[in-house]
């Protein structure tokens, strides 16, 4: 569902942002380096409020998407969130550490150290596809780094954003956490404050608006955005086990995933086998796929609309559209799809696709492919399917992506010790892990003079001595 704020809700928020942002700088000011203590009280709150709101947070987000499944909410959103709190209170004291860095020979015995700083008032823009991991993981990097922070959530889902600041209420004053909801005025608004770092989640289209905004205060920019995954199955591959992690990463969600593949390469002659396999696996995992609670709903209406124009483009252009399942679409829901004989001018190969739709195309050769992918946009993730290790290393070295998964799609995401970040229109920056902390920190260097050392080289009269140098 998309929330419509009325403008006395929108001026509220917006007026909310201004209070809310003037508090947290002067409440930073006051206290601009938490010590590991304060940090790791700060983390040890945010995932006892998880805990205790578990249930109301999963219903939120249930009610918001029509139907989400409760244990893909547990999964795929409190599951990750919550290991990431862990990880980082595990490893916070280490990242703390100031690090020591060579001296040169002409400076020595002085000495140097990189020291990790908080930045200041941070900013979180969060999209509605996973609006509680896509909160909570930005949001643990930027407590760890010593931050204060306010989110936006999507105006997509508003029952859980209105529960997620209830909860966060009761963990945090507002001059260390809050929470704003509200639609696209609200999200400029925010956009447009002098934040200290401003990390966005959602579409390339919206994140160019808001680099553009972010420009005119210099806020250095973290943007997790979107694009077309694509996957690659290797001849040698075996089909079925390629067809039960594909369709897993296209099932989850109902597709709505930022990593999903979006599209699969084949090798000639395995589209049947393929088609088979992924029918019996949809027939296993989702019995009754309209009623079954483990199948996730399209986000609303417009969204099912624009999946169901696609399929209907595809088909009208010639493409072959084969459902998975028998779905009555009344029910929100979008059977898995797969979609073969398609082209450039279908507009499932122009967008990404961000639902259960699987286009299917073959292939003879690797380096067809290889090209293939290298004349489009940079993707956010890429899948191939191997288990040959010097063609899987001509794939990573031939291929420019944000993340890779070799034989499995997504699970890279819930690492929590690997960056995850886009690259050229799948984003910039990283986050996760110790890159979120550095993200959300000034690694300020510093540099020490020893007693001894007056440099005396260096200054003038110059003469002779430097001329020799
Ligand atoms: P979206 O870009 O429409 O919205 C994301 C957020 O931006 C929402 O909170 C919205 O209110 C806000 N927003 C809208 N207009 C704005 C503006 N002019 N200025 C500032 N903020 C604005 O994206 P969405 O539909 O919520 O999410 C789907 C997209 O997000 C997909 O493209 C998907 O790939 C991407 N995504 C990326 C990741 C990632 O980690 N890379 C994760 C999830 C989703």
């Amino acid at each position: 569902m998309q929330a419509v704020f009325q403008p006395h809700e929108t001026q509220a928020e917006t007026a909310r942002l201004v209070d809310l942002y003037a508090r947290q700088r002067a409440a930073f000011n006051a206290q601009p380096f938490p010590g590991v203590v304060s940090r790791l009280r700060r983390l040890a709150s945010l995932r006892e409020v998880l805990l205790k709101h578990r249930s109301n947070l999963n219903a939120a987000i249930s009610a918001d998407f029509g139907h989400r499944s409760s244990h893909e909410t547990e999964l795929l959103e409190f599951f990750p969130s919550l290991a990431g709190i862990k990880h980082a209170s595990a490893k916070l004291d280490k990242w703390m550490k100031p690090k020591r860095r060579g001296v040169s020979i002409w400076f020595m015995p002085a000495s140097n150290r990189v020291v990790p700083q908080p930045l200041g008032v941070v900013g979180i823009i969060v999209p509605w596809n996973y609006p509680l991991f896509l909160a909570i993981g930005p949001l643990t990097a930027a407590i760890a780094a010593g931050n204060r922070a306010i989110l936006k959530i999507s105006e997509y889902t508003p029952r859980f954003g209105e529960a997620l600041r209830l909860a966060l209420r009761e963990a945090f004053d507002e001059d260390e956490v809050a929470v704003l909801n509200g639609g696209v005025e609200v999200a400029q608004a925010f956009a447009a404050c002098a934040w200290d770092h401003l990390l966005f989640t959602g579409s390339t289209g919206v994140g160019k608006q808001v680099m553009r905004a972010a420009a005119d205060n210099l806020t250095p920019v973290t943007l997790e955005l979107g694009g077309k995954s694509p996957t690659i199955v290797h001849a040698d591959f075996p089909i079925d086990t390629a067809a039960e992690r594909i369709l897993h990463g296209k099932c989850l969600n109902a597709g709505q995933t930022c990593v999903a593949p979006d599209y699969v390469f084949l090798p000639e002659g395995k589209q049947e086998a393929f088609t088979e396999a992924a029918r019996a696996i949809v027939a296993k995992w989702y019995p009754d796929a309209g009623k079954n609670p483990d199948y996730t709903a399209v986000v609303n209406g417009r969204h099912l609309a624009r999946l169901q124009g696609y399929l209907r483009d595809a088909e009208a252009k010639g493409a072959k559209v084969v459902p998975l399942a028998d779905i009555d679409p009344a029910t929100g829901k979008l059977a898995p799809t797969l979609v073969f004989g398609v082209t450039d001018e279908m507009s499932l190969m122009q967008d990404e696709i961000f639902g259960p739709i699987l286009p299917v195309l073959g292939y003879q050769r690797l380096d067809e492919v290889i090209g293939y992918i290298n004349a489009r946009p940079r993707p956010l993730a890429l899948y191939y399917f191997d288990y040959d290790n010097s063609r899987i290393s001509h794939m990573l070295g031939a291929t420019i992506s944000g993340g890779v998964g070799i034989n499995e799609t997504m699970m890279h995401v819930g690492q929590d010790d690997l960056p995850f970040g886009g690259v050229g229109p799948s984003g910039m920056g990283h986050y996760h892990g110790h890159e979120g902390f550095e993200t959300f920190s000034k690694m300020k260097p510093v540099f020490a003079q020893s007693r001894i050392n007056g440099l005396w080289l260096m200054r003038p009269p110059y003469g002779p001595r430097v001329e020799k140098l």
